[in-house]
C-alpha cells in the first residue's frame, strides 16, 4: 500500500510542455538553430536567443551584502518596506479607496495556491477560465478542489454570459463564490478586458454577493509587459465599485516584472470595502505563509523595493525596450497570421499568442505536423500556444504564413 494519504493523485505531472521543450532542443542540436523554430519557452529572451535579465534589477541584486541575503525576512507576512512598495507598484497612481494589505508570496503561485485553499472547502468549486495556466487545475486538485469554467470569448470580447452562468450556478450549489480572472494579458491568449466589461464584472459580482461571499482572485503576472504603459491599471479603480461581500485578492508576480522567476517572489494584495473582513484575510494568509514557506527571500524582498523606488526610471527604461520588442514581435505575428487567414484568439498584449483549435484532437493532429515541420509550440486548452516572448523578430516573419500552410496540409 502506498506511504502516501489515501486521497493523494499518484500519477506523475503530465508535463508537456517539458517534453516539447526537450524536443526542441534536441532538433536545434542535431540541425541548428536556423533550422528550428522553438515557441514553447514562456519567458523573456532577447534577439540572440538569450534569457532576458535586467541589468536593472541584477546589478543590484548582485551588489547586496552576503548577510541580507542571508538573512530571514522581518515578518511572515514580509518585510515593511516591500508590503508598501508592491502596494504603491500595483496600485501606481489608481485612485483606490478600498482597505487593502499585503502578503508576500513566493512568486504568483503562492498568491494563487493561498487564496484557493483558504476560500474554498475541500469538495467546493473554483471558477477558471475555460483556457488558462496548467498550473490553476493542479493548485485546485491539491486542495481537493473541483473546478467550473467560463468560456472567454464572445466572438472578440469577453464572454460575460458565460462568466455570470458559471458564477450563478456554483453560487447556488455552494453558496460561495471563488472566481479566477487572469487579466491583463491573459495567458495564454494575450487577452485584456476593456474598462468596459471590467465595469460590468464588478456589477455583476455585486449583484451575486446578495447570495453569498464573492471572491474575485486577479491573476495579474503579466500585467507589466501591457502595451497601454501608465494606463495597464486603469481598471482597478472599478474595484472601488465592490460591495462589502466581495473581496478582490490580486495575485502579483515579481517573476516576469523583474524578469526574476528564479527568486521566487510576489505578493498578494488583498482589497476590500470592510476593514475586518480585509483582516481576516490578512490573519489567516499569514498563518498559510507560516505553515507552508515560512517566509520570502530577504533579499528578492530588499531588491523590489529599491527597483521600484530609487532605480525607477532606468529599470522602466529597460522594460520599456522588451515591451517594444513584444509589442513588434506580436505585431509582426498578427499581422501575417490575419494576412494569410491563420485563426488566433483575441490577442491585445503580452508573452502569447494562441491559435483557436476548438477541436483539440485536431490540434494534437496539428501540434504534431508542426513538430514534424521542426516548429514547436504548446499545446493548451482548445488552441496552440505561441510564445513570441522568447523568439526573436527575424523568426517571427514568416512564422504564421508556414503555420498556415502545414494546418491547411492536414
Ligand atoms: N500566473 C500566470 C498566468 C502565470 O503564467 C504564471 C507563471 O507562469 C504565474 C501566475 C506565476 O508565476 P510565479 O509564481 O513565477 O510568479
Amino acid at each position: 500500500m502506498s506511504f502516501m494519504k489515501q486521497s493523494a493523485d499518484l500519477q506523475p505531472i503530465e508535463d508537456t510542455v517539458f517534453a516539447v521543450v526537450s524536443m526542441a532542443k534536441q532538433d536545434i542540436a542535431e540541425h541548428g538553430a536556423d533550422a528550428v523554430v522553438d515557441a514553447t519557452i514562456g519567458s523573456l529572451y532577447d534577439e540572440q536567443g538569450k534569457l532576458v535579465a535586467y541589468q536593472n534589477v541584477f546589478d543590484h541584486y548582485n551588489a547586496i551584502a552576503k548577510e541580507v541575503k542571508a538573512a530571514y525576512a522581518a515578518s511572515f507576512t514580509g518585510n515593511p518596506g516591500f508590503r508598501t512598495q508592491v502596494r504603491n507598484w500595483v496600485l501606481q497612481d489608481q485612485p483606490v479607496t478600498l482597505n487593502t494589505s499585503v502578503i508576500a508570496t513566493p512568486g504568483g503561485t503562492g498568491a494563487v495556491n493561498m487564496t484557493m485553499i483558504n476560500v474554498l472547502e475541500p469538495g467546493q468549486t473554483v471558477i477558471l477560465p475555460e483556457i488558462c495556466w496548467g498550473s490553476y487545475n493542479l493548485m485546485a486538485a491539491q486542495a481537493g478542489l473541483k473546478t467550473a469554467a467560463y468560456a472567454m470569448f464572445d466572438g472578440d470580447h469577453f464572454n460575460l454570459d458565460s462568466f455570470e452562468k458559471v458564477c450563478r450556478r456554483v453560487m447556488s450549489e455552494q453558496g460561495r463564490l471563488l472566481a479566477v480572472v487572469n487579466d491583463p494579458c491573459h495567458n495564454p491568449t494575450g487577452y485584456s478586458m476593456s474598462l468596459a466589461e471590467w465595469r460590468q464584472v464588478v456589477r455583476f459580482l455585486n449583484e451575486l454577493s446578495e447570495q453569498g461571499p464573492c471572491v474575485i482572485l486577479n491573476d495579474i503576472a503579466y500585467i507589466d509587459y501591457s502595451y497601454k504603459g501608465t494606463h495597464s491599471r486603469d481598471y482597478l479603480s472599478t474595484l472601488n465599485e465592490l460591495s462589502g461581500n466581495v473581496l478582490a485578492v490580486i495575485a502579483f508576480s515579481c517573476s516576469k516584472t523583474l524578469t526574476s522567476y528564479g527568486l521566487r517572489c510576489g505578493a498578494a494584495v488583498i482589497l476590500g470595502q470592510n476593514a475586518q473582513r480585509v483582516r481576516e484575510a490578512e490573519i489567516v494568509f499569514e498563518k498559510t505563509a507560516r505553515a507552508t514557506w515560512s517566509n520570502i527571500p530577504n533579499a528578492a524582498m530588499e531588491n523590489f523595493t529599491w527597483i521600484t523606488t530609487e532605480n525607477r526610471e532606468a529599470f522602466e527604461a529597460e522594460k520599456q525596450i522588451y515591451v517594444d520588442l513584444l509589442k513588434q514581435r506580436s505585431g509582426t505575428f498578427i499581422r501575417e497570421a490575419a494576412a494569410c487567414g491563420l485563426v488566433h484568439y483575441p490577442y491585445k498584449e503580452g508573452f502569447f499568442v494562441t491559435l483557436q483549435m476548438p477541436d483539440n484532437a485536431l490540434r494534437d493532429q496539428y501540434h504534431q505536423k508542426l513538430i514534424d515541420h521542426h516548429i514547436y509550440t504548446v499545446k493548451v486548452n482548445k488552441g496552440i500556444r505561441v510564445a513570441v516572448c522568447s523568439l526573436s523578430v527575424a523568426k517571427v516573419k514568416g512564422l504564421a504564413e508556414r503555420m498556415k500552410q502545414i494546418l491547411d496540409s492536414l
